[in-house]
């Protein structure tokens, strides 16, 4: 079945989805189950946003592919990592939409999940689980399905190859399998998913109209009436907003969040939807949140022209490195999950630093091990590093001493930072790169209820009216429970919007 989209938006439909990405398609999928004539109009090009970018991981406790570990176990853990600030009830809720969200993505969609062995990031906290709750993508064949390959957002940077692959397979030669896939059109991680959904919603008549950005919302009888930039208008029963974050707006970061994050997700998630659902009488939550990320900032990084960077994840528990700030000290357990280092990052020049003996052994912000990226900055001594990068040389010298000791005896005093990720900075030359807060999306919005009705400051549902994802505040607050919790939160309530809208619609 060719992959084909609408020129124009049809004079009307039953469920407009606004946004093609985890939350819209899988929104769009459940939509369409339900008898319903279904459009998604996706302000780009292409489909997917931020995330056929991303990982793809979720973060599903209780689903079936693992050994069942307990939603009440689950539940205690969010309660534990959401400080008790989430009504237990509404945790609940997501435990049980996620489960049974996996089982329906596994069993009547094309999405193709697997456990990936990774243990909750706040292993210390009651209820967490040591394997069983991440779930990676199986490679998918996009060529398969013809007419999707140029409809479907390509990968930033993040590699051609599966994160179980990444993580847990020492022996997998990860460049000949990326240059591999790359020449078949296999995707993996967040492009899997969102391929996979995307294919999923089109056999089951989904529409889609592309380059059609939805800029207002009017009240038509008990439906409404959309219009899109340049393009008219469309009349819908309901209407769906998941058109992501508004990270990519600076008016609106300036707005809301403490202080600024640099987007790496897709450019094009400027809280078009916030807007639509304000003027509809939404009320909004959460509105300082976001899902906090460390980025490399490479100074001539653009993602369409704008600014951007690269997580800085994995490259920041290795031994032989550490993060100061411009006082020359350290500030956190670099180890720490990214969400909380991110906020520790607020306010602060912060660079990344390293030894030659860690340049030799490990890859950094995409270059193999051995070389060093472009603009990062390079010198033989530590003085002279620090002096470049206009950070306290003596302050410095004394936190690389200490680093070093505590790295000879096996325990970071300072931070706690585990043992496998020291190791002492002896060797020059010493490098060292810019590491700026960063975000995959704002995680405040549009307040809805467990099945995605968007609720006025009153608590009531603005009828025909559903949000789902970053457009809409996460069910956990401005927590991250784990890798995976964000595309979790959005699968799991587009998943309930779809049993909301289960009973009308044309069959
Ligand atoms: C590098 C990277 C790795 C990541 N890895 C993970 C991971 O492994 N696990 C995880 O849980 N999260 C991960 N994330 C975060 C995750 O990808 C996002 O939080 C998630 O994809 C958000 O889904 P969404 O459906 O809300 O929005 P998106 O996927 O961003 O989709 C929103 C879409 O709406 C469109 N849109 C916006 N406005 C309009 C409009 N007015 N009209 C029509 N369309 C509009 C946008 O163009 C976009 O295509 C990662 C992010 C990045 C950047």
């Amino acid at each position: 079945m060719n992959f084909t989209t609408l020129d124009r938006p049809p004079g009307s439909c039953d469920v407009l989805v606004v946004g093609s990405g985890a939350a819209g398609l899988t929104a769009a999928c459940r939509a369409a189950d339900a008898g319903h004539h279904v459009v998604v109009a996706e302000r780009a090009g292409v489909l997917g946003g931020t995330t056929a970018v991303s990982g793809g991981v979720l973060w599903a406790p209780g689903n079936h592919l693992a050994d069942a570990d307990g939603a009440a176990e689950a539940v205690r853990h969010l309660v534990a990592v959401t400080r008790a600030s989430v009504p237990r009830p509404r945790l609940a809720a997501f435990v049980g939409a996620i489960a049974a969200a996996v089982r329906y993505l596994c069993d009547q969609t094309r999405a193709d999940l697997f456990v990936l062995d990774r243990p909750d990031y706040r292993a210390g906290l009651p209820g967490a689980a040591g394997r069983g709750r991440a779930l990676d993508n199986r490679p998918f064949d996009v060529r398969a399905h013809p007419g999707l390959e140029p409809l479907l957002r390509p990968p930033t940077y993040l590699p051609w190859v599966t994160m179980a692959e990444r993580e847990q397979d020492p022996g997998a030669d990860l460049p000949a399998i990326d240059a591999d896939r790359r020449r078949r059109g296999v995707r993996t991680m967040g492009g899997a998913l969102a391929g996979s959904l995307a294919v999923s919603a089109h056999v089951r008549g989904v529409e889609f109209l592309l380059g059609a950005r939805a800029v207002t919302l009017e009240r038509a009888g008990p439906g409404w009436e959309v219009a899109f930039e340049g393009l008219g208008r469309l009349r819908a029963g309901a209407v769906v907003l998941a058109g992501g974050g508004f990270e990519g707006d600076p008016a609106l970061q300036r707005a809301f969040l403490p202080a600024p994050l640099l987007p790496i997700g897709a450019p094009g998630n400027e809280g078009d939807g916030l807007f639509m659902a304000l003027r509809a009488g939404a009320a909004v939550a959460d509105m300082t949140a976001s899902w906090g990320v460390p980025v490399f900032r490479d100074p001539s990084a653009r993602y369409d022209g704008r600014p951007t960077g690269r997580l800085a994840g994995a490259e920041l528990t290795r031994p032989g490195s550490i993060v100061v700030d411009a006082r020359g000290r350290r500030f956190a357990d670099e180890g720490h999950d990214y969400h909380e280092l991110t906020k520790t990052l607020t306010g602060r020049a912060a660079w990344f630093v390293y030894d030659a003996a860690h340049r030799a052994r490990f890859p950094v912000a995409g270059v193999p091990p051995g070389s060093t990226p472009s603009w990062a900055v390079t010198r033989p001594t530590l003085r002279a590093l620090a002096e470049a990068c206009g950070v306290d040389a003596d302050a410095l010298a004394e936190t690389v001493a200490e680093f070093n000791a505590d790295a000879g005896r096996g325990v970071d005093r300072r931070f706690g930072r585990a043992p496998s990720g020291l190791g002492p900075l002896t060797e020059g030359p010493f490098t060292a790169l810019p590491v700026v807060p960063g975000t995959l999306g704002t995680s405040g919005g549009v307040v809805t209820d467990d099945e995605g009705r968007v609720l006025t400051r009153g608590g009531e549902p603005v009828e025909g009216l559903f949000a789902a994802g970053n457009v809409s505040a996460s069910v956990f607050g401005d927590h991250y429970p784990g890798g995976g919790a964000s595309l979790a939160a959005a699968v799991a309530r587009a998943y309930a919007i779809g049993t909301a809208l289960g009973g009308g619609g044309r069959r």
